[in-house]
């Protein structure tokens, strides 16, 4: 079987082998498709001995292709497609990276190579002698270093030039061939040493329970605090992974936003070869990093949620033996477009297929892990304190409706309370280095009119939502508001358009920030002693690298930024950490919404305090300001109590039947004419109505809280059920009745973790 590589359209189609022509499952071949036999790819699938069609109109295979996917990858994908509702084709082509299959970055290279003893010219050649003592040199070197360059070989001879080579290759002892090298640049990688800390005992429990299960799938949640060692934990298990032969995958949520943690382990495996994959690579070079994996070369992949489809196969490859998914928690790992998964997920069912452990480490892990290590599905290990005497830190709620009472109308507009500021200031003052949270870009996120009784608010054209206000270099008066749904601009009106009054800014955001703190401590120079982190100023990977490099040496003495900031960094010089507004995600209309209040405040309170200090001197402090002192997301995570947030939070999904004590998938209807997507909506309603299974719970059509973006209107479906079967049941019936379309029509997303 094989299916045609088409997106929309996979054909499953039956071919024949002819002569001794030979395929195993995963192998691509090129086939001939339809009346004119136009030559398509595609992917063997399955291999029947007795077809189940009439023979006589199989046709045939017309070749096989270099580069294939592991069987493994073959039944991943079609789970994949299975649970998550998408075309097979699509889950197959997501696994075979383009720049693979393209072999972007190929080229072909000389090199040498000794010509074996009996190929060798009959009669003793006579050579000169700087011939014939570069020949006895290259007699003693290693068979492993064949082939190589001309130039390598005469180098690693002592030769100053390739003359004796080519001397040595006219006399027959060597000879030149031509080999397929990828050929890609690399940036330079934050490499750290080697280091031996003897384990804690907690860390040393964790090392061996999951080595016991090396071999067999078994799943494990190692919960860590901020700063616990988890990382340390996930190097001496993978020692047991390499000694054993194997390989093993390291997800973690953003490398580019984590050089930190990838390069511990570039540091520590090169002998068995890291192979690193993620969204910032060149093609030449995802393809050369997909290449090494596949050839055995690297035996350890780090990289972020792509990452998950690595080459392994126990031929060429490694054998898998383990799966690490880094601070699985992090939303980074559901990809919101087509094919929809979740990388941890999909993690989960890769190690089910291979036969081997499967680790997911956090903080903060997601409600779903924590009640899987509940139910008994997957092993916990805990780690509940800091390595090396470390603290976690003080954190205090400063209460902004309190702070902000009886304040003068300045007071008011200022995004620091005068608690934080004279935080920033002794923080400052003493030496160490602060780290401010705002979690929204731009300068305001929303404009609208001074005059409360007209209340007019800019809104985007194409969406249903308030248009961000950014300050821009480019338009020195004023600014550009942006969408950050459908991306379109606009310049700022200079007054309302309905009433003609002045306009204010409301929501502020990290441009806001930025430009607040010089004004209160001029030794905060922006670029230079202060730093913006967001995904406005950090364009590619070597600007974040560049920043944290610069925070690393204590230059800057200030970081602000979105949740980017929160994300794994491990700065022992960190004395202060503000949370500027925790508010921002409380009030989304979003089930998860205390859950990543919890997380984001507990995350980016744990860079604060990474190292020891001494009796009597002051430690570490978090500060988080909030309207919603009383709010348990953040009383939980001010005292650093996980599990008591957890079991609370938990109690309420339960009794509302949400995820993760239930199952949820969630259809998006799109288009331009509302009546005709809530007409669609209506359809998919009555179809899964016809056909329900006993536990399934519909609720909608509905508009999505934002209910048009980019021109469309939004028409929601949430299916509930207890267990996955009956969601999964309703969305077959769906796709066999063609009620969800094409991915511009109906979104399927099945374990939404975004409901906007
Ligand atoms: P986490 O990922 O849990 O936040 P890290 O793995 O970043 O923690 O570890 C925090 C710091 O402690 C790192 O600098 C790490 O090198 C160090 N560390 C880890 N384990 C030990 C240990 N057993 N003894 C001393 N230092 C350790
Ligand atoms: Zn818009
Ligand atoms: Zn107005």
């Amino acid at each position: 079987m094989v299916v045609e590589r088409s997106l929309d359209n996979p054909l499953g189609l039956t071919y024949a082998l002819e002569g001794d022509a030979s395929v195993v499952v995963g192998d691509r071949v090129v086939v001939p498709l339809g009346r004119g036999n136009a030559s398509a790819e595609g992917f063997v699938i399955a291999i029947e001995v007795t077809p189940s069609i009439d023979p006589s109109k199989i046709k045939p295979i017309k070749s096989k292709m270099d580069i294939g996917l592991p069987p493994a990858l073959i039944e991943l994908a079609q789970w994949l497609s299975r649970y998550y509702c998408c075309p097979l084709g699509m889950a197959l082509s997501t696994m075979l990276p383009a720049a693979v299959k393209r072999g972007t970055g190929t080229v072909m290279r000389t090199e040498i190579e000794r010509v074996a003893a009996a190929d060798q010219p009959a009669e003793a050649v006579k050579l000169t002698p700087s011939a014939a003592g570069a020949w006895s040199a290259i007699e003693a070197l290693p068979d492993s270093v064949f082939p190589l360059s001309a130039k390598r070989l005469a180098g690693k001879v002592e030769e100053r030039t390739v003359g004796p080579i080519n001397k040595l290759i006219s006399a027959g002892l060597l000879r030149e061939i031509q080999r397929k090298h990828i050929r890609a640049p690399w940036a330079e990688h934050a490499v750290e040493p080697p280091r031996g800390f003897t384990l804690t005992d907690d860390q040393a429990r964790a090392v061996d329970g999951v080595v016991a299960t090396l071999g067999s799938f078994q799943t494990h949640l190692l919960h860590g605090v901020t700063g616990s060692g988890k990382t340390e934990v996930y190097l001496r298990i993978l020692d047991d992974v390499i000694a054993r032969g194997e390989g093993a995958i390291v997800l973690v949520p953003e490398i580019s936003l984590t050089p930190q943690t990838a390069g511990r382990f570039i540091g520590r495996f090169e002998e068995a070869g890291v192979a690193v994959l993620h969204s910032g690579l060149t093609a030449s070079q995802r393809h050369q990093q997909w290449a090494n994996v596949a050839s055995g070369a690297a035996r350890i992949v780090v990289g972020a949620r792509s990452a998950i489809f690595a080459p392994f196969d126990g031929v060429n490859a490694a054998k898998l033996g383990l799966i690490i998914v880094d601070e699985e928690h992090d939303g980074a790992y559901k990809q919101s477009e087509l094919p929809r998964h979740n990388g941890r997920d999909v993690a989960i069912k890769r190690g089910q297929i291979e036969g081997c452990p499967v680790v997911l480490g956090s903080a903060t892990p997601s409600l779903e892990s924590y009640h899987n290590a509940k139910a008994g599905r997957s092993t916990l290990h805990e780690l509940p304190e800091r390595v090396g005497g470390a603290k976690l830190p003080r954190v205090e709620v400063v209460d902004l409706a309190e702070e902000l009472r009886g304040a003068d109308a300045n007071a008011r507009l200022t995004l620091l309370t005068p608690r934080l500021q004279g935080e920033i200031g002794r923080a400052l003052d003493s030496g160490g280095q602060v780290m401010l949270l705002l979690n929204r870009r731009g300068y305001a996120s929303y404009v609208s009119c001074a005059d409360q009784r007209c209340g007019w608010v800019l809104g985007c054209d194409h969406c249903d939502t308030t248009m961000v206000y950014h300050r821009a270099k480019e338009i020195p008066v004023g600014g550009l508001l942006r969408c950050h749904h459908c991306l379109a601009e606009q310049r700022i009106p200079e007054v309302c358009p309905m009433c003609s009054t002045r306009l204010t800014l409301f929501g502020a955001g990290t441009q806001r920030l930025e430009e607040e703190l010089p004004r209160l401590f001029p030794r905060l120079v922006l670029g230079q002693t202060m730093l913006r982190l967001d995904s406005d100023t950090m364009r590619k990977a070597r600007d974040y690298h560049e920043a944290l490099t610069r925070f690393a040496s204590g230059e800057v003495r200030l970081l602000l930024g979105t949740q980017m900031i929160a994300k794994g960094l491990d700065f022992p010089g960190v004395t202060l950490v503000g949370v500027v507004n925790a508010d921002t995600a409380i009030n989304m209309p979003d089930f998860r919404a205390a859950e990543r209040t919890f997380q984001l405040v507990s995350q980016v309170a744990g860079r604060a305090g990474r190292v020891k200090v001494a009796d009597g001197q002051r430690g570490a402090r978090v500060l988080v300001q909030t309207f919603n002192p009383e709010e348990p997301a953040i009383v939980h995570a001010a005292r650093h109590d996980y599990q008591g947030f957890a079991l609370q939070e938990l109690g309420h999904r339960a009794n509302a039947g949400l995820p993760p004590i239930g199952r949820m998938a969630r259809i998006v209807v799109r288009d331009e004419q509302l009546p005709k997507a809530n007409q669609h909506a209506g359809e998919i309603v009555a179809c899964i109505r016809a056909h329900a299974s006993a536990g399934l719970q519909m609720k909608g059509p509905m508009p999505c809280p934002i209910s048009r973006v980019a021109g469309k209107h939004r028409v929601g479906i949430e299916l509930l059920a207890p267990t996955a079967g009956p969601i999964q049941a309703a969305l077959a019936v769906l796709r066999d009745a063609k009620l969800v379309k094409s991915d511009a029509v109906t979104a399927v997303d099945v374990d939404p973790i975004d409901l906007l």
